[in-house]
């Protein structure tokens, strides 16, 4: 906003965040403030008419661009499309804006049509695109934007949102999304978080004390699939590290009981960040974490029996 306000705005803007943090939405208001008869130094007042098309999705100039029916790639006829309804003068204000999102997922021949508008841009065409990561770009495309990071917020601002969003469990939904808000209340409603929460504590006392693999494993595949039951169980041990001091390595109060379980919880560490690389969808959660989680107990045991030693 400031940039536009000193009309120093870029012709293209490249937001990068993780899949659920916002950028979506982030964008949109963005468009909207630039549309609007009131902004660019502020959001949109939501109060005038060009607001009220916004409101509506039917202004005139503004463009987004989307998957069509779960394509999950952004074609090059759509993006053709797009280019051409950008050579069209605005209806109303100085700008035209076209968002598009999953842009990382645009086909090398979508990227190459956009490549002429990045490079000549018509009077008042600012373009959004939004992606997950932007290492799925090519560098010709990325090169001609204007990069921001969307970071992940706060934990705290996250679950306040959750809550008002009316998220029951919201520390949970948050755990399950990686941190990513929007995509925490998504999936709020497609999973038993009462059942995950359930599944942290064991696999915390399986952490912390002896506990049966067999039955974590089983439990846990009755409500989670593999890759999200290895991603959460490699993010509560990363978390038990944290939490229990365990992280600086050279710290005065450090006993031999404290290495012992530094080292152990690093090699199960790394045990997880394997099965999570290895992870063949063919195979059974069940049998799955099972393997992880019996080869994490007998590396608990050989950790233990090392200290002794
Ligand atoms: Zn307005």
């Amino acid at each position: 906003m400031r940039a536009a306000t000193a009309e120093r705005l870029h012709h293209a803007y490249l937001i990068v965040g993780r899949s659920g943090v916002g950028k979506l939405d982030f964008a949109s208001l963005l468009a909207h403030a630039l549309l609007c008869e009131k902004a660019p130094d502020k959001a949109p007042c939501g109060e005038c008419s060009r607001c009220a098309l916004n409101a509506a999705g039917t202004h005139p100039d503004i463009n987004r661009l989307d998957w069509i029916d779960n394509a999950r790639v952004i074609s090059v006829d759509q993006i053709r499309k797009l280019t051409s309804q950008l050579t069209l003068t605005t209806t109303y204000g100085p700008y035209r804006v076209a968002i598009v999102n999953k842009a990382h997922t645009m086909t090398r021949a979508a990227a190459n049509g956009l490549l002429k508008t990045l490079e000549e841009p018509g009077a008042g065409v600012i373009l959004i695109l939004l992606a997950d990561n932007d290492a799925h770009l090519p560098v010709t495309i990325r090169s001609r934007c204007q990069r921001v990071v969307l970071p992940l917020p706060e934990k705290s601002q996250a679950l306040e949102w959750l809550a008002g969003q009316k998220v029951s469990n919201p520390e949970t939904a948050l755990e399950f999304a990686h941190g990513a808000p929007l995509l925490a209340r998504d999936r709020a409603s497609e999973v038993d978080l009462g059942a995950i929460s359930d599944v942290k504590l064991r696999f915390m006392g399986f952490l912390t004390r002896d506990f049966e693999s067999t039955e974590l494993a089983r439990i846990t595949a009755d409500v989670l699939g593999t890759r999200d039951a290895l991603t959460l169980f490699l993010q509560w041990t990363t978390e038990h590290i944290k939490t229990a001091e365990l992280s600086a390595p050279n710290s005065r109060t450090s006993s031999n009981g404290h290495r012992s379980e530094r080292r152990f919880l690093s090699r199960a560490l790394e045990r997880l960040q394997d099965a999570l690389r290895l992870d063949n969808p063919s195979l059974k959660t069940q049998t799955v974490l099972e393997g992880v989680l019996a080869d994490i107990r007998i590396m608990r045991v050989r950790t233990r029996a090392e200290t002794v030693q």
